[in-house]
């Protein structure tokens, strides 16, 4: 409704759609793996028993635990599916976590912090005004201009010299690594990029997540790669149809394409994580304060230090560095 009224509605639906072609593409390999190469490998197992066996559902059942199906096949299945579980609840959770607020209790120390700053700027205004008297009221004697010139003057000597990091966009302080994103018109803690794939921002509440979803991405893309190599080497060396060898090789030559890309992707966020980087700080490419403090410590800060949900699609409840 927000976005009918401001006329947005189309620029919010285009938002979606490098989302809506991610989940395509994903489809795309299911159903394509599943057509040429899963469900004739199962049929041609399943065909293969006497006729008599396969009258009653009772008798399919028992010879499923005959092992009719050779392990491979029953691996095969298995594996692929539980990947692309794994795979679809990360998706889903890294596009609904929001990335990691600025806390309230930070933003209020700040906002205390420069209070504090301007009573003793106007106390020394007022100090100066009666001559030697010491006073501690500060109302009388500070008109309205005085007051806004002091606000800024106490917020820019925390920006210069405390070396705060203020958003103009939000007209808020901000703690470090924390950055603005203008796609999500907020500031983000730990801001490691906007993902349009996504269509959120990756940061600190999700950042682990995002790994998780790249982790069970790439292990699916390479399964797929692997045992679909059987198949497209069977097609190439059987009289197949031009199409389904069309949509064989390509759909092999796609999945190496992509596996490629997603090597490089997954070994550049492990460097980061290694690192202690995020994206947004290595496309600045400008000095930064030392950030390392081990390799260990930097694996802990992002995937906290329960080494037992590590590899499952659950963000750890670590307390973000603020200052
Ligand atoms: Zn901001
Ligand atoms: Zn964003």
């Amino acid at each position: 409704m927000k976005y009918y009224r401001e006329g947005q509605l189309l620029r919010y639906i285009g938002t979606w759609i490098p989302l809506a072609v991610l989940v395509l593409i994903v489809l795309y390999f299911y159903v394509v793996y599943m057509e040429t190469y899963l469900m004739p490998l199962i049929k041609s197992e399943y065909v293969s028993r006497p006729l008599v066996e396969i009258n009653t559902y009772l008798i399919q059942l028992v010879h499923i635990n005959d092992y009719v199906f050779s392990n491979q096949t029953i691996g095969i299945t298995i594996t692929l599916h539980i990947i692309l579980i794994l795979f679809t609840i990360t998706l889903i959770r890294v596009v609904m976590t929001i990335p990691g607020h600025v806390p309230v209790e930070w933003l209020n120390k700040i906002e205390d912090e420069i209070r504090q700053m301007i009573e003793n700027e106007e106390n020394m205004i007022n100090h100066n005004k009666k001559g030697s008297q010491t006073s501690t009221s500060f109302s009388s004697e500070i008109d309205d201009e005085q007051r806004l010139h002091l606000n800024v003057k106490v917020k820019n000597e925390i920006i210069d010299k405390q070396g705060r990091r203020h958003c103009k966009n939000c007209s808020a302080f901000k703690p470090k690594r924390c950055h603005h994103c203008r796609q999500c018109k907020t500031c983000w803690l730990k801001m490691d990029h906007h993902c349009q794939w996504l269509n959120n921002c990756i940061g600190h509440g999700n950042y682990k997540l995002f790994i998780n979803l790249l982790g069970y991405a790439w292990f699916l893309i390479s399964f797929i790669m692997i045992t679909y190599s059987r198949c497209y080497y069977d097609t190439m060396n059987s009289y197949s149809s031009d199409a389904k060898l069309f949509l064989v090789s390509f759909t092999f030559l796609y999945c190496c394409f992509l596996w490629v890309i997603l090597t490089a992707f997954t070994l550049f966020h492990l460097w980061a994580i290694k690192s202690n980087i995020t994206t947004l700080e290595y496309c600045e490419n400008k000095p930064r304060e030392p950030l390392q403090k081990g390799v260990w410590n930097n694996i802990f800060e992002v995937f906290g230090k329960n080494p037992l949900v590590w590899f499952l699609p659950i963000q750890p409840d670590t307390k973000p560095i603020l200052d």
